[in-house]
């Protein structure tokens, strides 16, 4: 019998709701249950893909190809899990759907209303997991907060699922804010009281209350909360300020948060296992050394925009139990004078992550420019891995207007291009999404990072490395060292004078884990130490 757990929260918004839920995923799983997490977004955008990532931060990719919420990243990251297309849904793609089967005449005629058929469609999806993982715990997340209007027909929809699955299945945890009044030394309940009771209103009893507070929250307290919001005291937790996102599942369970879900839901576990992950995690905040890391790109005001990028740089200090100082470089400064080398010379690396369109990209190119001739560890991801190819037709060939077809269509060189196959076909359609197979060249950086000759990394891009310059390319020094079998797509290029300086096309950072970091992550933080030996 499936269990599910729902979590909401409450006053406000970015309490680290994403980090509890995949924090719970993390302990049940620990107790050697098999859990899956999954996301309800309440706006009406189909998916992240399109959205701006000054707004939405970061589009995470799944293996099958789904642009999700960043979330998807934490969960996936805590809990080892694969999630996919069905583990983020948002208002957009549930009216969708509705609205399709309406114009199909799925409804009969009938009038087609938010309930019981949008309702039943986040139903419908809340359940797919169920069927497609077999998993004992499905965790969900509805993003938002309660009280916003756009969320009501998913806080509906949890109320109504305990019907079909049985109420001794279903754990309501809510996740409020308990402010501290520093002036008066005080902890305010009033308004995870006011939450609750609007929760309740919705007809939905919390069992579990878990309380964001950035100091110990007393006995008399989780009481008085206890008592008022009709929760058992051994169901009110605590969730602190934590040093770091990883430490947070050791707290939680240090309030015993695995015993109280495992109570309400009525299972029967061995107790929860976080040794390993309090190794990583002292690792993490006991580095014996540090190393300084410049990223380079144009979404730098908003570092939820690299989520995945920064998390995998510290996975890779882990490591190599390396402590990572990020140094956010906004490519528009980066200027092709002395300057740049001025602006950069700290870095014992750099990394030039993902984007789309013009902004920045000279900017991006000087940095690689600056890692090639000074032998400075380079790392580029997508978009990064498509500057060391024009930075090495400009400087290297001497194409002075080699470029990506993306920012420049007039280039005499477009060494990074689209597909035959794509042109002509609208935006949203031609990316390349999820996995891809990748052959890597034996005794090259990239085979032995992975130490494997074939690969599998997400991808999330439209242009492409132009085979017709692969030559020419190669004559010159440039090494490709990772080729996609089925389409002979050029994945992965190394820059042979540097001693590490590599692009991957897909984006390794997605299945980066904190206990296992991405390879080339791993071997790129190495690189940048010794760099600064
Ligand atoms: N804009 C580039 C492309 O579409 C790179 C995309 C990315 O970095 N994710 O190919």
């Amino acid at each position: 019998m499936t269990k599910y757990i729902f979590i909401t929260g409450g006053v406000v918004s970015g309490l680290g709701k994403g980090i509890a839920a995949a924090s719970i995923g993390l302990i049940l799983k620990s107790r050697g249950l098999k859990v899956v997490n999954q996301k309800f977004d309440p706006y009406l955008n189909i998916d992240p893909g399109t959205m701006n990532p000054f707004q939405h931060g970061e589009v995470f990719v799944t293996d099958d190809g789904a642009e999700t919420d960043l979330d998807l990243g934490h969960y996936e990251r805590f809990t080892d899990a694969t999630l996919s297309q069905s583990s983020n849904t948002t208002s957009g793609r549930v009216y969708m759907t509705v609205l399709q089967r309406e114009r199909e005449g799925g409804y009969n005629g009938g009038t087609v209303q938010v309930i019981p058929n949008i309702t039943e469609e986040i139903l419908r999806r809340m359940l797919l997991s169920t069927k497609e993982t077999n998993a004992d715990v499905i965790i969900t997340e509805i993003g938002g907060t309660i009280g916003d209007i756009e969320s009501l027909p998913f806080v509906e929809a949890i109320r109504q699922i305990k019907y079909q699955v049985g109420e001794e299945n279903c754990c309501y945890i809510h996740l409020t804010l308990v402010p501290y009044m520093n002036k008066a030394h005080e902890i305010k309940t009033k308004p995870t009281q006011h939450s609750v009771k609007e929760l309740q209103e919705l007809g939905i009893q919390p069992n579990i209350l878990m309380l964001r507070c950035d100091v110990p929250v007393d006995q008399t307290t989780r009481e008085k909360l206890a008592l008022f919001c009709n929760v058992d005291s051994d169901c009110v937790i605590q969730n602190t300020t934590a040093r770091s996102i990883y430490e947070v599942p050791l707290q939680l369970e240090k309030e015993h948060l695995g015993d109280a879900v495992c109570k309400v839901l009525g299972l029967q576990t061995p107790p929860t296992e976080l040794t390993e992950w309090s190794k990583m995690v002292d690792v993490f905040h006991n580095p014996k050394d540090r190393v300084k890391i410049a990223l380079v790109g144009k979404y730098v005001d908003l570092h939820d925009a690299y989520l995945s990028v920064v998390e995998s740089l510290i996975h890779g200090g882990i490591a190599n139990e390396l402590g990572v100082d990020l140094d956010w470089v906004d490519a528009e400064d980066l200027k092709d004078d002395e300057s740049t080398k001025a602006r950069l010379k700290d870095a014992d690396g750099i990394i030039v992550p993902g984007g789309f369109g013009s902004r920045g990209i000279e900017g991006m190119i000087q940095a690689a420019k600056y890692c090639r001739e000074n032998k400075v560890p380079y790392f580029g991801i997508c978009l990064g891995m498509q500057i060391i190819v024009i930075e090495y037709a400009r400087h290297v060939l001497g194409w002075a207007d080699a470029h990506s077809t993306e920012m420049n269509k007039e280039t005499t060189h477009p060494v990074i291009d689209l597909m035959p196959d794509q042109n002509g076909k609208i935006l949203g359609g031609t990316l390349r999404l999820g996995k891809f197979e990748c052959a890597v060249a034996p005794g090259t950086l990239t085979e032995k990072a992975y130490g494997s000759s074939t690969i599998w990394e997400r991808h999330r891009h439209r242009y492409e490395f132009n085979n017709k310059y692969r030559e020419d390319l190669k004559k010159a020094g440039l090494v490709i060292s990772g080729v996609n079998p089925e389409r002979d797509l050029v994945e992965v290029v190394e820059v042979p004078e540097n001693p590490w300086m590599v692009g991957g096309q897909f984006h390794p950072e997605f299945k980066s884990r904190p206990n296992k970091a991405g390879p080339l992550f791993r071997d790129f933080i190495k690189a940048a130490y010794d760099n600064r030996k």
